[in-house]
């Protein structure tokens, strides 16, 4: 199991240190931004959504080594993924982390690829916000809901 916690730290680290998708996304379609005032992370999500399917996912912002991770890690499993799929796999990886159930919680990991690199956060609970920013954010935006998403 410590051999699978390093290799889930090695890839929260990268994915921090060069977040994948990062950046504008000129002609996006939706977008939200989202904060967390409890640690100062700050991201803004731009979607290009084409007949239903989420086709590009980009984003720009601030935060802490979690949410940048959370947020590049999404963007990667999000490409091709329909609005409905998109918003299931929010859920599973919502229960990923705050299910108090642990076996549970596990029976989600396995269907979220490498999104479940993130599981170990569920025992830092101040961090499960850092890890469900983008996602609360991504939700916003496919709902074109204009007020800044805050996890408070
Ligand atoms: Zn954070």
């Amino acid at each position: 199991m410590s051999d699978l916690r390093d290799l889930y730290q090695e890839v929260i680290i990268d994915h921090s240190r060069r977040p994948r998708n990062f950046g504008p996304m000129p002609g996006h379609n939706h977008h939200a931004e989202g904060f967390n005032p409890l640690c100062g992370d700050k991201l803004t999500l731009y979607l290009k959504v084409v007949d239903g399917i989420i086709e590009e996912v980009r984003f720009e912002g601030a935060g802490c080594a979690i949410s940048t991770a959370s947020a590049s890690l999404m963007s990667e499993a999000l490409k091709g993924k329909s609005e409905a799929q998109a918003e299931e796999l929010f859920a599973r990886f919502h229960a990923l982390l705050t299910e108090a159930d642990e076996k549970q919680a596990a029976n989600q990991a396995e269907s979220l690829g490498k999104l479940q690199v993130l599981a170990g956060v569920r025992d830092f609970p101040a961090r499960i916000k850092c890890a469900t920013l983008a996602w609360h954010t991504l939700h916003a935006a496919l709902h074109d809901q204009a007020a800044p998403v805050s996890t408070e």
